[in-house]
């Protein structure tokens, strides 16, 4: 059998059909394979045996029978554990949340069961997501399988890890502001942040609602488009949820490109350090060969993107963390002489700094007198920043980006000073405050062996036009 750290979803299905293999031996030997290499990474927080082997069970009851199991039939899948998943704790990357058994599954997790496909754990990430480099968590941090010296990226670095690391095939991650695709670019995959609206948000853990989106991460293009077309598509449980039609995904991978028009932001571009900067014009030279035509355009409100999603990121986050209060969900503090004592000691002890910094920052844009100077001027620069985007989908199909200014850093080298670690996300929040579909695609290593990731960014609901580019860049 081929090394589970190598199979695609293809190889799963040919295998299950072939019967090289059957459902309960994948995931006998992806448990055991995630067991064993657990350790060096921290990436996933808990497994689930008991899951994962009756799902198992049941797919190879359906082959027996003649039935199709579906799309990820087998398919060993990690959940980044901000999403819930029902009798399999959830705890968010936070120690308030360390007991949290939820009583109901996600859609996206109920989806991909339905589906076929086998959750073999729940990843670890920054605390409620909030972060770029993993070390947030209440549970330590997750280290970068290409580097064990250097960070995952953030939020979901357990979720990008396991994948690279190939102790699952596929994962979900969640992003508000980058945390599908800087992890996956760090770790060297595939990470697909869709259209706002168009993957269910039910049984998400909200931290920003206005821009959290729940997304996959695979090795390649294929499997992350399969993974994307089984979430995909309206659910009557969340109300921003799209009722626009799900395109196949898999016709758009077919390698031609021809006549595609490709626009690289200027922006996205000054200052941008050589390394990173010559592998992306080098797969852009490769997509010119295949056909499509590249210029240069203009999205002059990007400058004002880390401010904006700062201010309005924290606000719902305020709002959003205040359900954590000691008596619902949480887990209380021992200390608790009065009711306000209780609610205080308990957010005390239980969120870390980062969810403390923010929900400070957050209250006080959204308190009395500053509403209009912050956040509602945050939501005026957010419609600004989605208009320069509007704009230049009226030039070209597609955009291509950076997206992180630097590869993976050392654990701990920027831990000091919070504000050098927001900048780190300056390409990416940009797709989060416009809601459209975007992407990371490796594009090369640095001389030191770190992976380089391309982002590719597409008009709303146009996910097909963007696997179209990211296929045809993997197969040149
Ligand atoms: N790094 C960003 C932040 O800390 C993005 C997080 C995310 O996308 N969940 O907010």
């Amino acid at each position: 059998m081929t090394p589970i750290a190598q199979l695609t979803i293809a190889d799963i299905r040919k295998g299950l059909k072939e019967k090289t293999f059957s459902a309960q031996e994948l995931a006998t030997e992806a448990l055991r394979f995630a067991e064993a290499e657990n350790p060096k990474t921290n990436a996933y927080l808990r497994l689930a045996p008991e899951r994962a082997t009756a799902q198992a069970k049941r797919v190879d009851e359906a082959l027996a029978k003649g039935l199709d199991p579906g799309p990820l039939a087998g398919v060993p899948v990690a959940v980044k554990d901000v999403i819930v998943t029902r009798g399999l704790k959830t705890t968010c990357g936070s120690r308030l949340l360390a007991e949290y058994v939820p009583p109901y599954d996600a859609t996206v997790v109920a989806r991909l069961e339905h589906a076929g496909g086998l959750i073999i754990g729940k990843t670890n990430c920054d605390e409620f997501a909030m972060g770029s480099s993993n070390e947030n968590s209440a549970f330590g941090p997750v280290r970068n399988p290409v580097a064990l010296d250097r960070v995952p990226g953030g939020s979901s670095g357990g979720s990008a890890a396991v994948v690279a690391q190939g102790t699952a095939v596929v994962s979900l991650g969640s992003d508000t502001g980058g945390s599908i695709r800087q992890p996956a670019s760090f770790c060297g995959v595939v990470g697909v942040t869709p259209t706002y609206g168009r993957v269910s948000r039910y049984g998400l853990v909200a931290f920003a609602s206005s821009l959290d989106h729940v997304g996959p991460l695979a090795r390649n293009v294929s499997d992350a488009a399969t993974l994307l077309q089984v979430i995909a598509g309206r659910d009557a449980m969340d109300m921003t949820s799209a009722e626009a039609p799900v395109p196949d995904y898999q016709a758009a991978l077919t390698g031609d490109v021809r006549g595609l028009r490709i626009g690289l932001p200027k922006q996205y571009f000054d200052g941008l350090a050589a390394d990173t900067a010559n592998h992306i014009y080098k797969a852009v030279d490769g997509l010119k060969r295949s056909g499509c035509e590249v210029k240069e355009v203009s999205l002059p409100n990007t400058e004002y993107a880390i401010s904006a999603y700062y201010i309005i990121c924290t606000a719902e986050a305020s709002s959003n963390l205040a359900r954590y209060d000691g008596v619902r969900y949480t887990t209380r503090s021992s200390e608790t002489p009065t009711l306000i004592d209780m609610y205080r000691n308990t957010r005390g002890e239980g969120f870390g700094t980062e969810c403390k910094r923010r929900i400070m920052l957050g209250t006080y844009v959204l308190s009395h007198g500053y509403y209009d100077a912050y956040y509602l001027k945050a939501q005026r620069v957010r419609a600004l920043i989605t208009q320069d985007f509007h704009r230049a989908f009226e030039e070209v199909d597609a955009l291509i980006t950076p997206v992180s200014p630097f590869p993976a850093f050392r654990l701990g080298e920027k831990l000091a000073d919070p504000l050098e670690m927001y900048l780190s996300d300056i390409y990416t929040i940009t797709g989060d405050l416009a809601g459209i579909p975007c992407m990371s695609v490796p594009c090369g290593t640095t001389a030191e062996g770190l992976p380089v990731g391309m982002q590719i960014l597409t008009k709303h609901f146009d996910e097909s036009g963007m696997f179209r580019i990211a296929y045809a860049h993997e197969h040149p």
